[in-house]
């Protein structure tokens, strides 16, 4: 196959061949007009499969509050009467985020001592099922949190020893109250197991700030470098700049990755000082139709256009950050490699058609082509059978 007049995020003009499922050369372009753009796969670094209801008749949205203990509560509530499993769920999601450019993700799965290993089950069947199409890494996810949920600690062991990828957490101390208790629990297993670590961290304030310095520094200690990510991380952006950028200095040091989605109702945190001061920032969907947000749907150039939107990017090299959030940096962290399109490399691609990237995420064109290794899976949008 070769794309024609293809050009590529860096500018330059190509007809693209792809042969055997790699890029197989860069042709002088077919003609003098300007042609189709194309896009490296689209990197969704967290979302939920698990909870999403997509697909389903609609379910009211009734947490009693917007706390994050709310939250959880309306949720159990949702998940006791819901009766489609999490697997059918969870494919209706991932075609969705298929047709729009998705190719490589990485899902938190909720685990408590009411679920079990439920929901990691479920979704390992998605991941088997999609397996030739997208990459989905999975975090074993302490919803109910650690030591408010007895039992949890083992069963997320468990969890790494039956396919999950990751260990993840959530609020130390505004779920578990205990910081050192969350993460001594959290370290342990991943001493044990040697996997990587992304915490979901709502918390705000200083005492956010504390949380994320504490993950730091036991990063650091575990050696774990370049394998920890803190998921939202708020509090970077309710501090005085100065604490921001004396964590930044921290974060970049010890290698963790910071995750925003752009949120609508918390501070996002200072991206672009956080990328100046060395610290890898990434993007994903969060919660997409379920108990925690009725809003998204996993298109990731629309979330890199909120990140912009929230983060109140205007300029084209501002609005390239979004977009290499939602590619580039979120492949980094998901350690995807190779990844982008270069000669040798992956037949993946995206086509749309616009003349930059800061228009690609200001006007988040329709998905004319998605290829994986080097086959069209979906045209216009839409999955190809
Ligand atoms: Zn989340």
């Amino acid at each position: 196959m070769i794309l024609r007049n293809a050009t590529l995020p860096d500018g330059t003009r190509h007809d693209i061949e792809l042969k055997d499922g790699r890029v197989a050369a860069f042709l002088p372009p077919s003609n003098a007009e300007p042609g189709v753009l194309a896009l490296p796969p689209l990197v969704d670094g967290h979302i939920h499969l698990d909870k999403t209801l997509l697909g389903l008749p609609w379910v009211p949205n009734q947490a009693a509050g917007n706390r994050v203990a709310d939250r959880i509560e309306a949720e159990r509530q949702v998940r006791a009467a819901r009766t489609v499993p999490e697997s059918e769920t969870g494919a209706s999601l991932v075609r969705q985020v298929l047709a729009s450019g998705t190719l490589h993700m990485r899902s938190h799965v909720d685990i408590d001592n009411q679920l079990g290993l439920k929901n990691l089950h479920e979704i390992l069947k998605v991941r088997e099922r999609f397996r030739d199409l997208v990459t989905i890494q999975i975090v074993a996810f302490p919803q109910s949190g650690i030591l408010r949920s007895p039992g949890t600690a083992e069963l997320l062991d468990a969890a790494i020893a039956e396919g999950a990828d990751l260990l993840g957490g959530l609020d130390p101390v505004g779920i578990d109250g205990d910081l050192d208790g969350h993460l001594d629990a959290i370290f342990a297993i991943v001493r044990r197991r040697g996997v990587g670590v992304d915490i979901h961290l709502h918390d705000g304030g200083e005492g956010g700030i504390a949380q994320i310095r504490a993950i730091a520094e036991r990063t650091r200690a575990a050696g774990l470098q370049g394998k920890v990510a803190v998921s939202h991380a708020f509090a970077l952006g309710s501090v005085p700049i100065e604490v921001a950028e004396r964590t930044a200095d921290l974060l970049a040091e010890t290698g963790v990755a910071i995750m925003s989605h752009g949120p609508g109702g918390a501070a996002i945190p200072p991206l672009k000082m956080l990328r100046e001061h060395g610290v890898r920032v990434f993007g994903g969907s969060d919660n997409i139709r379920d108990a925690w947000s009725p809003f998204g749907n996993g298109d990731m150039l629309e979330r890199a256009m909120m990140i912009g939107y929230r983060a109140n990017f205007r300029h084209d090299e501002e609005l390239a950050l979004a977009f290499d959030m939602v590619t580039a940096a979120a492949a980094s962290v998901l350690g995807i490699a190779p990844y982008g399109i270069a000669v040798g490399g992956p037949a993946d691609l995206v086509v749309v058609e616009a003349g930059s990237l800061a228009e690609v995420v200001a006007g988040r064109p329709r998905r004319k082509l998605v290829i994986k290794g080097g086959r069209i899976v979906a045209k216009d949008g839409v999955l190809v059978p």
